[in-house]
């Protein structure tokens, strides 16, 4: 694989860059260059160190976990950070020590290593890309600040090896070590989030909020989205809400939409965990037909010829309001129309609807009916007959009533009856 080969020739870069500055300290004795070189050959051992996490994340060890281990490459970019922290405390010294011999040998050996070092912090970050490594690309953002490093030293020692003036020197060795410490912050700052479960990227998971919206739509609600980073791929878990007259089998393919939308939304997501709350619904408005505009009366043995619909706001479980609503379908015009009286159902049922009924309890309703309040994602239950509306609705809140599944009724579409022989269905 072409990444593995970039991440070889970025270790001999790096190596390389280590050994000519050493080989500089020992043939020129500059105290600058030995500190240097011993920046490099730590940061060529880290280059190594580095790989073990990276190798074990994408190996089956991993695949023995749920979460994976992709978590080793944070810890491993937040001890990279604290060995560059430790290396600027070492080289700290370097602010308050005399320049030692100086010469162009001296700066031609540490330009010669920037170039080393330049190469193989592109060629690291070229492989981090592509395995997608947050430890690789901290590693490689290390390398640039330690090539801009580079490049202030070689200045301060061109200065002083032109004006003999000792603050310039000073000036550019603190240039460097400010650099030390942003290589360090860069390093660190993303693991640290990731292994403290706090949100790397806030703009992803608006992403990811804005996609699972998309696909939920009118159906539900999105009530959270958490998102955990793992080195190089994330975790997220979604709570949804789903309408309640959607069925298990659609409630799983909204999950499944949802956790497809999210991963082609955003790059890198491992896993998406879909939870559906199976939560009542706060308030309600029940539409039951009665003959009389009263809550103690019996439910209508009718819906489309029931006179009046009680219709009652039910809030966390208590009736908090009943209005009656006259039958729309029982005005005089259309009583003695023939096709009004097939329709009667369907135009009660769009009343409800727009009425703003959530719930309607019934004893027997016509297939029209029924499907029109179904369109409209009413619920419809089976009421209990010769039972008041009062003791019906009480039903409903405790849960006493079972969903309708089918009308108990066919349209009697033709002159001469109701409803296919042998249908099953009760006449109403
Ligand atoms: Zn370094």
């Amino acid at each position: 694989m072409r990444a593995w080969g970039l991440l070889a020739l970025s270790f001999v870069l790096v190596a390389s860059a280590a050994a000519v500055r050493i080989l500089g300290f020992t043939l020129y004795g500059n105290n600058v260059l030995w500190i240097e070189g011993l920046h490099a050959l730590l940061d060529s051992l880290l280059s190594l160190f580095i790989l073990i996490p990276v190798l074990i994340v994408r190996s089956k060890i991993g695949e023995r976990y749920p979460y994976g281990l992709y978590k080793l490459e944070d810890l491993v970019a937040i001890i990279l950070a604290l060995v560059i922290l430790l290396s600027l405390f070492l080289d700290i010294n370097e602010l308050f020590s005399k320049p030692s011999v100086v010469g162009i040998p001296v700066a031609t050996v540490e330009a010669a290593s920037i170039l080393l070092l330049a190469l193989a912090a592109y060629t690291k970050r070229q492989a981090g890309r592509e395995l997608r490594s947050p430890s690789l690309l901290a590693d490689a953002n290390h390398m640039f600040v330690d090539v801009m490093e580079g490049g202030a030293v070689l200045v301060g020692l061109l200065a002083y090896i032109l004006t003999r003036i000792g603050g310039a020197y000073t000036a550019t060795v603190a240039m460097a070590l400010l650099g030390l410490l942003l290589a360090a912050y860069e390093a660190g700052h993303d693991s640290l989030k990731a292994i403290l479960d706090l949100p790397k990227d806030k703009e992803e998971l608006e992403n990811m909020r804005r996609a699972v919206e998309g696909v939920i739509g009118e159906t539900g609600e999105l009530l959270d989205i958490r998102a955990r980073w793992a080195g190089p791929v994330i975790f997220v878990e979604v709570l949804l809400r789903l309408h309640p007259l959607l069925t298990i089998e659609e409630s799983s393919l909204v999950a499944e939409k949802v956790k497809r939308s999210i991963m082609s939304a955003v790059e890198g997501v491992r896993d998406v965990a879909v939870r559906i709350e199976p939560v009542r619904r706060r308030r309600l408005k029940v539409a039951v037909p009665v003959d009389k505009p009263e809550i103690a009366r019996n439910i209508s043995r009718h819906f489309g010829r029931a006179a009046y619909f009680a219709v009652a706001v039910i809030e966390d479980g208590r009736i908090i309001d009943v209005e009656y609503l006259r039958n729309p379908a029982l005005k005089k015009e259309l009583a003695d129309d023939a096709s009004a009286k097939v329709l009667r159902g369907a135009r009660v049922a769009e009343a409800l609807f727009k009425e703003g009924a959530t719930d309607v309890i019934t004893c027997g309703i016509g297939e029209i009916a029924y499907a029109i309040l179904l369109r409209h994602r009413v619920m419809v239950w089976r009421g209990l007959c010769g039972k008041s509306v009062k003791e019906n609705l009480d039903a409903l809140i405790k849960g006493k009533l079972v969903l309708m599944h089918e009308p108990t009724r066919e349209e009697s579409w033709e002159k001469d009856g109701g409803g296919r022989p042998g249908s099953g269905l009760r006449p109403a």
